[in-house]
């Protein structure tokens, strides 16, 4: 039998992890202009950090973890998100003590929830988020939301929609909740399964429910504005005027609770709709945590981050043409001509290779054309093609594949040729830097006006 992946799992095939990387690298950028550090929490967990952190009620402590014994007959989790872990990381370690607060935490990698497989929905997926903890200003949640809109744009998503909504503090939910309660009561029996649980465990995600009846239904059930405190409703008038201020558009959604208990005060999410129509769900989304760090045994702290789905981005990347599926090319593509000359073009791909040029080469005893229709595939602007007389003459023979024209080269001269010829598409030579407007008093070995020392 064929081996398959696990349902709900996606292999990052070759022509992707390039576009992963690219847009993992933007963002790492991004935190690191706003100040944040990256932190590398394990994959497992206690299994309580989830059941205490992200709650009961939720959905994912619910149904949707990973949650196994272990040989020791410990109750193990594979992370569903990343922030619980974050913050039990962050009390273990005792952060507030040693660090300036709000300690500003960048992450990602991959999270596991049993969720049913679908368009933008897996059971293995990637996050890339951040946390900023130990700070109870409205600013550092407006600052939050600030950076999670400036990655998107970095990323040339312009056109998205930022939903935010009040979840209030602790006696504003309480309140809400009781009136939630009252409102469903009567229609319980018609409900479903799931929201007869989420009535008894915490009634706002019934606002959560996919079901069209209860969708309808949770339309005109109360609305938390109602129920917020004058404390809650001007940190949320103010977040607004910080945002307004910086430029970044929004909406506001009465519905949007999110699916993890902990957020307190504001919420928010990004959706968008591909050019295609496609809708892969929300982009990514976060929420301020009043109570978390109580909830894991910690001091009395608050919180705020967002978390991005990775694979949503870069499939919404790719199906709006800001990003290709491919894998990156070749420079040069090294041809020997026969057993003999193999040994002698594995030593001219290496000294490409150490001299920054992307390098591959062919081992089979192939027809000269067959070698070039595989530089080719491979992306190679160049050839360097190796006979036995190439060898006896140490000269090469360097074939322009984009204009199908070619030249000898001596063995002597080869990397000074390719640094004049990349110069101008790189803007310097390959140490980096721009020789066409210094190489004076550049520390490389690379002498681009003429010879070569590193050879
Ligand atoms: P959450 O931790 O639920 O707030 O999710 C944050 C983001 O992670 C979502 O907006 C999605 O982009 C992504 N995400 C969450 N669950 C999944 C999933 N099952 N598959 C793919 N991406 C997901």
């Amino acid at each position: 039998m064929e081996a398959k992946n696990v349902k709900g799992t996606r292999d990052i095939l070759l022509n992707e992890t390039g576009g992963f990387r690219t847009i993992e690298n933007i963002l790492t950028q991004i935190c690191g202009l706003f100040g944040y550090h990256e932190l590398r929490t394990p994959i497992l967990e206690h299994s309580e950090v989830f059941a205490r952190g992200v709650g009961e009620g939720s959905d994912i402590v619910r149904k949707e973890m990973y949650t196994f014994e272990d040989k020791a007959g410990r109750s193990v989790t594979m992370r569903p998100e990343f922030t619980a872990g974050i913050i039990r990381s962050f009390i273990q370690n005792k952060m507030h003590i040693e660090a300036e607060l709000p300690v500003k935490i960048f992450y990602h990698g991959p999270a596991f929830r049993y969720e049913r497989p679908q368009l933008g929905r897996y059971r293995q997926f990637s996050q890339f988020g951040v946390e900023s903890i130990g700070s109870s200003s409205l600013y550092n949640d407006a600052e939050v939301i600030t950076m999670a809109y400036t990655m998107l744009a970095s990323l040339a998503l312009n056109n998205v929609t930022l939903k935010i909504n009040c979840l209030g503090d602790k006696e504003s939910r309480d309140n809400y909740r009781e009136a939630l309660k009252k409102y469903f009561e009567p229609h319980l029996d018609n409900m479903c399964p799931d929201c007869k649980e989420r009535f008894r465990l915490n009634p706002l995600r019934i606002l959560d429910c996919k079901v069209e009846e209860d969708k309808i239904l949770a339309k005109d059930a109360p609305k938390i504005k109602d129920y917020l405190s004058a404390s809650s409703l001007e940190r949320f008038e103010k977040i607004k005027s910080a945002l307004r201020s910086n430029n970044i558009p929004f909406v506001e959604d009465d519905q949007l609770v999110r699916g993890l208990d902990y957020y307190s005060e504001i919420v928010f999410e990004f959706a968008y709709v591909s050019k295609t129509g496609k809708d892969y769900g929300a982009l990514g989304g976060g929420g301020h945590y009043g109570n978390l760090m109580k909830e894991l045994g910690g001091p009395d702290l608050p919180g705020v981050g967002f978390s991005f789905g990775v694979e949503r981005l870069f499939d919404i990347l790719v199906d709006d043409g800001i990003l290709e599926a491919k894998t990156s090319p070749v420079d040069i593509y090294v041809m020997p001509l026969g057993d003999e000359a193999k040994e002698y073009a594995l030593n001219i791909a290496n000294r490409l290779r150490v001299n920054g040029f992307a390098t591959d080469m062919c081992f089979d005893d192939v027809k000269l054309g067959a070698m070039i229709k595989r530089a080719l595939k491979k992306g190679a602007s160049f050839a360097v093609i190796i006979g036995e007389d190439e060898i006896a003459n140490n000269k090469l023979m360097v074939k322009n594949l984009k204009e199908n024209v070619q030249e000898e080269v001596s063995s002597s001269e080869l990397i000074t040729y390719f640094n004049n010829l990349y110069m101008k598409s790189r803007g310097g030579c390959s140490c980096g830097r721009d020789c066409s407007v210094d190489c004076a008093d550049c520390s490389c070995d690379n002498n681009c006006s003429g010879g070569n020392n590193n050879e």
